[in-house]
């Protein structure tokens, strides 16, 4: 690929970063036992538990829609509900899996303006309805970083996993780019999830530089009963598991998982920096991972589409851009710069 045509409309553009590249080469040397019983998956599990420092319990999904899903399912029954944010992924873009999976657990929605939950809002959710009508809350989930960038700190999770267990909930971390907000806080993964008291995870290697590729990890490995028979079930139990598994090799040994993040974010935080002062473009939300929101106005955004950058709108109506492991810094320069032309340009901001 060329710089001149990277786009930062979504950190799913990038392609496979080099460590997971030849971690799946390495995997491709000779044949192996299919369906995870290959030494590549155990290396993987093992290097989950290393990182996390504790006996998790590990599995590997093609994508997070399944990931979250199956994980919420193994999670509640389906007479029971899941406490979620308004902006959160499992209601707004996985187009009823969660619900599907479940065999129909519901989602409960809180109004948040960060995409973040709070105790208040899960405490009130939980103890709205109490009687046999409606569907038993049993589940919180939190997505880390959240849908707009926001980082959960260890004290906000610490208190919402208090009030999990006060209300006798588990508490499922969506972490689609759980190794961003680890480079953001600069603390161990442990520290983010169990220690916290979280019981399961997504956490994400698509995002993160793989091909493909979820791992759902069960801290509290009672809730892992049973799960590979769900995996198998939806589709997700990879026969060729060894090149789901080995890429998480290559991200862990060499530390590409941290450092892809560190560069995304990093990205993100130039994009901002340059644009900051800019009038007429405003951030839309605090730049605390690896995106970047922005309002500004109709003209000037289609003034950056005619000048053939890419992005999304979908949430409230403010431009997205993502960054990833490769992105290129000349060409965040490059956008930035078109916007501050832009935003100077009395035509385009006139509207
Ligand atoms: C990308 C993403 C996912 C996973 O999406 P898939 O397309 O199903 O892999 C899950 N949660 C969040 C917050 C995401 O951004």
């Amino acid at each position: 690929m060329t710089d001149r045509a990277q786009q930062f409309a979504s950190d799913n553009y990038a392609g496979i970063c080099p460590e997971a590249w030849a971690a799946m080469a390495a995997a491709n040397s000779a044949s192996a036992p299919a369906y995870g019983d290959d030494e590549w998956t155990q290396r993987a599990a093992d290097e989950f538990r290393t990182l996390f420092d504790t006996r998790c319990e590990v599995f590997f999904a093609f994508n997070g829609t399944a990931a979250n899903s199956l994980a919420l399912a193994a999670l509640c029954q389906s007479y029971h509900s899941v406490i979620c944010s308004s902006s959160s992924h499992v209601e707004t873009d996985e187009c009823g899996a969660p619900e599907f999976f479940s065999n129909g657990s519901k989602l409960l929605v809180a109004q948040t303006d960060s995409g973040k939950l709070t105790p208040e809002a899960i405490r009130a959710l939980a103890t709205s309805r109490s009687d046999i009508h409606f569907p038993k809350p049993r589940v919180v989930t939190i997505t880390q970083p959240t849908e707009t960038g926001q980082v959960y700190s260890i004290e906000e999770i610490r208190a919402i996993a208090a009030t999990c267990r006060d209300l006798g909930l588990k508490l499922h971390m969506d972490g689609a780019r759980f190794a961003h907000a680890c480079a953001t806080l600069d603390c161990a993964p442990a520290d983010l999830t169990w220690r916290a008291g979280v019981d399961a995870l997504c956490f994400g290697g698509t995002k993160n530089g793989m091909a493909a590729g979820e791992a759902i990890v069960f801290f509290d490995t009672t809730l892992a009963t049973d799960f590979d028979y769900r995996c198998k079930q939806a589709g997700q139990l990879a026969s060729k598991m060894r090149f789901l598994a080995a890429p998480w090799i290559g991200l862990f040994e060499s530390g590409a998982w941290l450092r892809n993040a560190r560069h995304a974010n990093r990205c993100a935080a130039r994009l901002a920096a340059a644009i900051v002062d800019i009038s007429g473009v405003r951030l839309a939300f605090p730049v605390e991972s690896n995106s970047v929101f922005l309002h500004a106005s109709d003209a000037l955004l289609e003034g950056l589409t005619g000048r053939g950058w890419r992005f999304y709108t979908f949430i409230g109506g403010s431009a997205r851009f993502m960054f990833a492991w490769d992105a290129i810094e000349h060409r965040v320069d490059e956008l930035a710069n078109d916007i501050r032309f832009l935003a100077t340009d009395k035509a385009a901001s006139a509207g």
